[in-house]
Formats: structure tokens, C-alpha cells, sequence
């Protein structure tokens, strides 16, 4: 019989449906895999009960003929995403013990497609990193290694228990959240495909915030097809979020076409940044041939103000932190320090103290400095102006071209412990994707091949606003044509 965790979504879903097997033989296997990784960190808390009930109920309503666009289909919920009575922590130790009494929007539909939880999915600490370093619940690890070296490897971030389970077959798929590249770069780091869509698709509600205005939920998946299917049961209107878009659900997966006859692909020159390895160039080269190869035309463009993009994130982002994460005050949620004798402000401060890790710290202090009177001005308004360029780079780009083409990241995954001296270095990792998101587009990577360790590259699409068609059909053809099989051998 077929080993059941080596199927995707769509083989899955297919195969529950012609009666292959059963939905509770696909959670048992998934399961099972889930609780032989403890090694890779990459839950926070493990939920085979909800795959299994999910299972069952799939079991019951395919005997009854009624079956759902995920019936038989478990997948991996990242840990920012509110789920009822199951603990929701944003790998925070300042939400420890959480259990939400509400179900966020993005997981509301997942459950209602049909899909089971195996869990909750580890992360940066509120989505705040780059590399799973700044989890409260410790590190997660990439299944990938370096040859002849058990160097642990970053699994990306901040979605990085989410690429990582999907890399070593935990799950078949998962949510993400992309604020400035937490579903882009984690999935290139490991292999897999992961799509951003356009800010406003998918409901924020009960969804952790860290930056309202970028924030964004997204699936990653072993392929563009998984993707596409996930979107449609992750995407919608929902009135509670006040930035959701009020436009129909297109059928990605119906109109998947890999053929780009009539397409312009801009190549935006200002990507091509100092000290980039050669083989990422040389992949971004390879791209363009099989972009070519599907029917594309190929122009050059110019995002000028892409240099400043890293600059204004890291004051955009951290200024929207600053409000948001005020709202943990050890009276409302998880965590709350009562020292003897203390008063209320004392409070305040000792579960902040306690409960915020180090780059969170940094965050709300840098957010805050910059929105402060004497300083709004020379950052906050400064950047927001910055933001403005960028979109109106994009705007220009798209009336020469349909779709751009990037790396999705400047390296492979680093070692653990390779980047967080510097929180500087950290953050240039995001060079390519925190545009996009500035600018609220879709955007997706996919895989495209390996480095000479044999380290998995992404190569980034990126779309108009709504064009998230345009994205999946280029990711398709740069799928079909990379053939990227590479894996991570199994060591855990
Ligand atoms: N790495 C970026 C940051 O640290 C992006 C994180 C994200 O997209 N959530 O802010």
C-alpha cells in the first residue's frame, strides 16, 4: 500500500474520494509521523484527537455522499492562529495556557472544508524573526542538514514549524502568515511552495496581530496545486476583519495553466544585490529560461526604491507591534506576574518583563521610539511615505509587465545560531520578500533547486494585487520544469 505521508493534498483528497483508503488511515499515518519528530520542535502542541474526529466524521460523510473540498485531508495549524479550547500561544510565553473560547476565521473554514488539526505549529516569537530562534518553546530544526555535518539548520521564519512539518511529512499541508516574508522564505528554505496572497484575502480575525497593515495568512504546501487548493478553502469575505475583500473566492485549482503564452515577465534589476552567491543568480538565470520555455516574454524593469524597502519594514512593522502587543497586560490573557505588594503599573511591567522575549523587547521598544512625538515625523512618517514609492514602484513595473520574477531569498537556510548575534543580519535575510508585502501583492515561492550543499533555493513570483492566478500558473511552470525532488534525508 501506498505510504500515505508521502501524498499531497491533492492525492489525498483524490484518493480518499475514489476509496483508496480511509480518512482515519491517512490521520493515523500523519499522526504517527507527528509523534516520531519530537526531534525537529516543530509543534507547540500536538492535537491527534481533532485529526482523528475530523477523520472520522470525513469517513461517515463519504458513506453518506457527502464529501468536502478537504474531507480526509489533516494538516498543520501555525501556533497564530486562534483555535477553541486548544492552547494559542504565538510562541509566546506571555500567552502560555491560552485556550481562545473562539475559532479564527482562516481556521473556522479550514475545519469546515472538512480538514483535521495535528496540531499547532511552532514559530517566531509573534511571527518576529527569521530562523524559529526567538520561539519561547525553543528552536525548531530544519529536517535539512549539510552534508557530513549535524549542524542544526534554520527552517526559515517565522513559519518555520509549518515548512519544517511539511519537508519531513508531518503534514501535507499548513497554514502560514506572511508579514514580511514568513511564508516565502521559510518555504524556500526547505523545499516546499508557500503563497502570500493579496493583503485583504484571507481574514485576519483571531489571527495574532503583529502588523495589522501587512499581515496576511497564506498556505505552504509540497506543491503550487496544494497551494492553490488550500487558498480557496483558506480565502474570503469575512465581516469582522475590516481590511477583508469583498470579492468571490476564484477557483485557483480549476484554472491552473502552466502555459504563459501572451506573459510578460519583469526582471526587476535593483534584486540583483552585492554579495548575493553565484548560484542564486545562476538559479534566477534558470528561472528566466523556463519562464521563456513556458511562452513568457521576458522584460528588464526597475523597483527604485527597493533599497529602502528593509528600512521602512523594520519601522512600519515594528510600529504596528508596539500598539498591537500593548493589548498583554496580565489582566486579559496567559501570563500575569504579581509581585508582593505590587500595584497595577507593577504588574504590568514584571508580566511584560517576564512574558516578552528578547527580539520582541527590541520591537516594541524600536516601535514605540518611533512613534513617540519628537520622533513620528522622522521615522514613522517618513517610512509610511517610503511604503507609498514602493507601491507606485510596483504600479510602474506592472504597466510593462504581468508577473515579476526574484529569488525569494539572498542565501540557502543558515545554521542555527549563525545570524542572531546581529539582529541587522537577521533582518537583510527579508531583502526580497518585505517589498511585496509593503505593498500588499501575492506573492509565492517555489522550489527551483539546490545549492552546491544540496540545500533547497525559492524562487519568489510576484503578482498584481488579485493576481493570484497570474502566480500560481508562473509557479506551475517553474515546478514543472525545476522537477525538484530533492529530500531531506530522514536522521530524526
Ligand atoms: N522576518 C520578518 C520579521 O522578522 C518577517 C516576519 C513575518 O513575515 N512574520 O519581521
Amino acid at each position: 500500500m501506498t505510504n500515505l505521508t508521502e501524498l499531497g493534498v491533492a492525492a489525498l483528497r483524490d484518493g480518499f474520494r475514489a476509496g483508496d483508503f480511509s480518512a482515519r488511515e491517512v490521520a493515523d499515518a500523519f499522526n504517527a509521523n507527528v509523534a516520531a519528530a519530537k526531534a525537529l520542535n516543530a509543534f507547540i502542541v500536538e492535537t491527534p484527537d481533532h485529526a482523528l474526529q475530523a477523520a472520522e466524521q470525513a469517513d461517515r460523510d463519504r458513506s453518506e455522499g457527502n464529501l468536502k473540498p478537504l474531507s480526509g485531508v489533516p494538516i498543520g495549524m501555525k501556533d497564530l492562529f486562534a483555535t477553541k479550547n486548544v492552547q494559542t500561544t504565538a510562541a509566546s510565553h506571555i500567552l502560555e495556557g491560552f485556550k481562545p473560547q473562539y475559532e479564527s476565521t482562516v481556521s473556522g473554514k479550514l475545519w469546515s472544508a472538512g480538514a483535521g488539526m495535528l496540531g499547532k505549529l511552532n514559530l517566531d516569537q509573534f511571527a518576529m524573526g527569521s530562523s524559529n530562534e526567538t520561539s519561547y518553546f525553543g528552536n525548531v530544526i530544519s529536517p535539512w542538514r549539510r552534508p557530513n555535518d549535524t549542524a542544526p539548520l534554520a527552517p526559515g521564519g517565522s513559519s518555520g514549524g509549518s515548512s519544517a512539518a511539511i519537508a519531513a511529512r508531518l503534514c501535507p499541508a499548513a497554514t502560514g502568515t506572511d508579514t514580511g516574508g514568513s511564508i516565502r522564505q521559510p518555504a524556500a528554505f526547505t523545499g516546499i511552495s508557500g503563497i502570500k496572497p493579496t493583503y485583504g484575502r484571507c481574514s485576519r480575525w483571531g489571527v495574532v496581530a503583529f502588523a495589522s497593515s501587512l499581515d496576511q495568512a497564506g498556505p505552504m504546501a509540497n506543491d503550487v496545486r496544494d497551494c492553490a487548493i488550500m487558498l480557496e478553502n483558506m480565502a474570503g469575505f469575512d465581516p469582522k476583519d475590516s481590511t477583508s475583500l469583498e470579492l468571490a473566492v476564484p477557483n485557483w485549482e480549476a484554472a491552473l495553466s502552466a502555459d504563459l503564452k501572451g506573459k510578460k515577465i519583469g526582471i526587476p534589476k535593483e534584486y540583483r544585490v552585492d554579495n548575493m552567491p553565484a548560484e542564486i543568480d545562476a538559479l534566477w538565470e534558470q528561472g528566466i529560461q523556463w519562464l521563456k520555455d513556458a511562452g513568457a516574454e521576458i522584460v528588464n524593469v526597475s523597483l527604485p526604491h527597493t533599497k529602502y524597502a528593509l528600512a521602512a519594514y523594520y519601522i512600519i512593522a515594528p510600529a504596528e507591534a508596539s500598539s498591537n502587543l500593548a493589548r498583554y497586560d496580565g489582566v486579559r490573557y496567559g501570563l500575569r506576574n504579581l509581585p508582593d505588594g505590587a500595584g497595577l503599573q507593577d504588574m504590568y511591567a514584571a508580566t511584560r518583563a517576564a512574558g516578552f522575549g528578547p527580539e520582541v523587547k527590541r520591537r516594541i521598544m524600536i516601535g514605540t521610539y518611533v512613534l513617540s512625538a519628537g520622533f513620528y515625523d522622522a521615522y514613522y512618517t517618513q517610512a509610511q511615505k517610503v511604503r507609498a514609492l514602493i507601491a507606485r514602484d510596483f504600479e510602474r513595473a506592472f504597466e510593462q509587465c504581468d508577473l515579476l520574477l526574484t529569488p525569494t531569498a539572498p542565501s540557502a537556510a543558515f545554521a542555527l545560531g549563525e545570524k542572531n548575534a546581529d539582529p541587522l543580519e537577521m533582518y537583510l535575510n527579508d531583502v526580497f520578500t518585505v517589498p511585496t508585502s509593503l505593498a500588499g501583492l501575492p506573492a509565492m515561492s517555489v522550489p527551483g533547486g539546490v545549492d552546491a550543499q544540496g540545500l533547497p533555493l525559492g524562487l519568489q513570483i510576484i503578482g498584481r494585487a488579485l493576481d493570484e492566478q497570474g502566480v500560481l500558473n508562473a509557479g506551475l511552470a517553474i515546478e514543472e520544469r525545476a522537477g525538484f525532488t530533492a529530500r531531506a534525508g530522514k536522521w530524526w
